[in-house]
């Protein structure tokens, strides 16, 4: 699941392995490793637990020279996080890489014992390894003894591999992790992420579920799931070549926090015509499809899964159809309605989300009239697989946790309500209002940025806590949750959410001066509702931090401080409140030193289940 780097070339390939590794570092993982191979077979294996640049020093010691090499950034399923458990794995010449999970590595394993193969470590990569030691001793080639051991595995997997007696070739099979080849001139690459190469190539080829390649100095060779040979499609890739820079920012999470007004404006450019939310933006037959809807079912999971919940509100407030929202995990492992014209919308910032790609194929063999998905990369395997995409445009996110593609996913989800609203209840007035909305979007993000330095200033209080609750009601709530999630994955600060109206129900058992409580409030309908809530937790001496609308009347008192959001339209507010939210477990993150862009056991593409 985290990283995957490969390379066969003429030159020493140390160097680009490591640079394609620190690429992928955003994605979080515990260890690193490197197998490396010369023209005269001459091979070297070095892994190390910890970052990617303790296998660089390992490297200034043990020097590895060779043009073809296999490198890979580890994220522990199977065995612990430790030197033993990293990649490559070997038996006998083969080496091998593997993101991903093999299900039946049990059974697998026990076979293999049987053969005399001894394991060495812990995970379900290695049972890769020796099933493919021992079906090239049954066939004439690495690729054939690659393909009929992926017949034999279940699970995930993008595995990378070659034989150390012959150093031209790399194998390489995909089935549920992305694998993507990197065309040179003289020379190949390949990587789980185009990012880890852009600095090596920009002709890229993204091989297909079911793939098998071989891949030389000159030549790429593909082979479907058939075994059949295929073409895939070379595409120029248009991504940055910077979009793994810091800049002036000390982590990737405070950049992408600040390039939301930039993101928001890339992925509303040319989508809002007149007043009107240009169907197009979902896709060529977008506006036929979304005409028809009258019931939306929404998968993700964590943030996104989040946006998923704004987005009910919105679709069945605005939009006047109905909507349902559910993890992805549960949705495939359950047996559910599907409603009459029923949209199936996915939302997944990498678009390989493993849960939610699995719900999607499950969908698709359930009678739904059309699937969409909300996705940043373009050719991920949820855009691929999908009848329309809304490519959010957000550019590269690194930081682990998501912040500006929730803040994009957001702005297309408006956008949805706002196109299927447009054949449904949505007056021209309101579509009207909403577009002007979500273009005041990079404006008004842009002053809320501006509420950092007290935000950093109040993060001071949080500094010694170890629980939090936050509130909000209506699609705040769902704001709320997001702000926990944030606060907990970077500062690792329990961190709890309530529709505040729950409150009572049992939550504010646990209100005393050790839980801080934090407020979102807007200045809308609910607003007198939310503050007879706010004087429950007062009440029970609480403390209380409100983040409210500069028009609401809340004043700092001793219990409660009150930090002013710049007022917004009601479409928009809960992603104006999300930055505010952002920031506040980025700076409490920063005093109590966690690791921001890649806190542990996270990562950044979750392609396993
Ligand atoms: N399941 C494998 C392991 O635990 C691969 C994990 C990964 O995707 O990094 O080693």
């Amino acid at each position: 699941m985290c990283g995957i780097v490969g390379a066969v070339a003429q030159r020493d390939v140390a160097e680009i392995l490591v640079e394609g590794l620190r690429r992928l570092e955003y994605r979080g993982y515990d260890s690193a490793g490197l197998a490396i191979v010369d023209e005269n077979e001459n091979f070297n294996c070095l892994r190390r637990l910890g970052k990617v640049q303790q296998l660089a020093d390992a490297l200034e010691e043990h020097e590895a020279k060779g043009g073809t090499g296999i490198a890979h950034t580890r994220w522990a399923t199977h065995g612990e996080p430790s030197e033993i458990n990293a990649h490559p794995h070997m038996s006998g010449d083969i080496a091998v890489v593997h993101n991903g999970i093999i299900e039946n590595h049990e059974v697998l394993r026990e076979l293999l014992v049987s053969r005399g193969y001894v394991f060495e470590s812990q995970t379900d990569t290695e049972v890769i390894a020796h099933l493919v030691d021992w079906e090239s001793r049954q066939c004439d080639s690495l690729r054939e003894a690659l393909q009929n051991t992926v017949k034999q595995l279940d699970g995930a997997y993008g595995t990378v591999l070659f034989d150390r007696k012959d150093p031209t070739r790399i194998v390489v099979a995909r089935s549920g992790s992305p694998i993507v080849i990197g065309l040179g001139i003289g020379e190949n690459f390949l990587a789980s992420d185009q990012l880890a190469l852009l600095n090596v190539t920009r002709r890229f080829m993204f091989l297909e579920e079911g793939d098998v390649a071989e891949i030389t100095r000159r030549e790429v060779s593909v082979f479907d799931v058939n075994g059949h040979s295929v073409e895939r499609e070379v595409k120029e890739s248009n991504v940055s070549h910077d979009a793994g820079d810091k800049g002036e920012y000390r982590h990737y999470m405070m950049k992408e926090i600040h390039e939301q007004p930039l993101a928001l404006q890339r992925s509303l450019e040319g989508r809002l015509i007149n007043g009107q939310v240009n169907a197009a933006a979902f896709g060529e037959n977008a506006a036929e499809l979304l005409s028809q809807v009258k019931h939306v079912q929404i998968i993700a999971c964590g943030t996104s899964y989040h946006a998923g919940l704004v987005a009910r509100y919105w679709l069945e407030e605005w939009a006047g159809v109905s909507c349902n929202v559910e993890i992805a995990s549960e949705f495939r492992y359950r047996k559910s309605h599907v409603f009459e014209n029923s949209l199936l919308v996915t939302i997944s910032q990498s678009g390989e989300t493993a849960d939610t790609l699995a719900a999607l194929r499950l969908a698709k063999e359930m009678g739904y009239m059309a699937s969409l998905t909300i996705c940043n990369v373009p050719g991920s395997s949820l855009v691929r697989e999908s009848d329309m995409a809304y490519m959010m445009k957000a550019g590269a996110e690194i930081g682990v946790a998501s912040t500006k593609a929730f803040t994009v996913q957001l702005a297309g989800l408006l956008m949805l309500a706002g196109a299927i609203g447009h054949y449904n209840a949505l007056t021209e007035e309101q579509e009207a209002q909403l577009v002007t909305a979500l273009q005041s979007l990079p404006t008004k993000i842009e002053q809320t940025l501006s509420m950092a330095d007290a935000i950093e200033a109040l993060a001071e209080d949080f500094a010694d806590k170890h629980h939090s609750l936050f509130l909000g009601r209506g699609e705040q709530s769902a704001i709320a949750m997001e702000g926990a999630l944030k606060l907990k994955e970077i500062s690792y600060i329990h961190a709890e959410a309530y529709a505040a109206g729950e409150l009572k129900h049992g939550p504010l058992a646990l209100i005393d001066a050790e839980m801080p409580v934090i407020v979102v409030a807007p200045n809308n309908e609910l607003l007198e509702k939310l503050k007879s809530n706010v004087e429950e937790v007062r009440a029970r001496g609480g403390l209380m931090y409100v983040f409210a609308d500069v028009n609401a009347a809340f004043a700092s008192d001793e219990t409660m401080k009150v930090l002013s959001v710049p007022h917004c339209d009601d479409f928009i507010a809960p992603i104006i409140y999300t930055v505010p939210l952002q920031l506040l477990s980025y700076y409490v993150a920063l005093i109590k030193g966690t690791d921001v862009d890649q806190p542990r056991n996270l990562a950044k593409s979750v392609t396993v289940e």
